[in-house]
């Protein structure tokens, strides 16, 4: 396994893919899998599963595939996984609360430690067992908890402002869901989640489908 590789983007988004199915797989007691299956659970063709997952690991087995055990463990020590991650959540609104209320994220190592508002009638409240402070107090907290995962979901134009209290004290990675294109130092990464963009993608499918839209165009 090589720790350091940099591999390319497209492959590092496959990569989390490929471990939910292989955690899949091994919960439904299998102990290998080969390629073409596993790009077949995954929605992959065998070739680019064997390419993605040759920049991590060169241990399948002719005949018999993957070893699923240490393909998911080293998957999840390549992507980081077995190091949990603290994390603060800044939007204790109907998008806030879904992502803190969803176990599945423990798996991938996210914890949500702290959750920030800035309306009165909710601080002071909980978030899905977790207490929900004033953002007025989120450098303070994030700095001395040592939070290094930031995650917006307040409204566009209040997101920038919260990515700079932030970056301010000491976050690192933000998986922002506001609409809107976050200005950060170089040193910090940001994930856009856009969940209407896959919907368009849907929608353009629609179209193209639909003979009347194509006749009149
Ligand atoms: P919401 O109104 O239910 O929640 C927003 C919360 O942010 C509220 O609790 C509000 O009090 C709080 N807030 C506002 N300003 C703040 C500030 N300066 N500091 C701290 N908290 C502040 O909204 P929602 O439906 O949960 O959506 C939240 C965000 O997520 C919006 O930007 C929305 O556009 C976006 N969103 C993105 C996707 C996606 O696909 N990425 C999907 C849904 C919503």
């Amino acid at each position: 396994m090589a720790g350091l590789v940099s591999i390319p983007k497209p492959t590092l988004e496959r990569l989390p893919v490929y471990y939910r199915v292989l955690v899949q797989c091994r919960e439904a007691g299998m102990q290998y899998v080969s390629s073409s299956e596993l790009g077949r659970r995954s929605g992959f063709d065998n070739a680019q599963v064997r390419k993605d997952l040759n920049h991590i690991w060169s241990g399948g087995r002719p005949g018999l595939g993957y070893e699923i055990d240490k393909l998911t463990s080293c998957l999840a020590d390549f992507l980081g996984l077995h190091n949990t991650t603290d994390a603060a959540l800044v939007g204790a609104g109907r998008l806030g609360a879904a992502l803190a209320g969803y176990q599945g994220f423990a798996g991938y190592g996210l914890n949500i430690v702290a959750v920030f508002d800035s309306d009165p009638e909710k601080i002071g409240g909980t978030l899905s067992e977790r207490p929900i402070l004033s953002v007025d107090k989120l450098a303070d907290i994030a700095e001395r908890l040592g939070i290094r995962m930031g995650i917006i979901t307040v409204p566009a134009k209040a997101a920038q402002a919260v990515a700079d209290t932030m970056v301010s004290a000491g976050v690192q990675a933000i998986w922002n869901f506001a609409p809107v294109c976050l200005q950060v130092p170089k040193n910090v990464l940001v994930r856009n989640e856009d969940l209407a963009a896959g919907l368009a993608t849907l929608s353009y499918h629609l179209k193209e489908l639909d003979p009347l839209t194509n006749a009149m165009s």
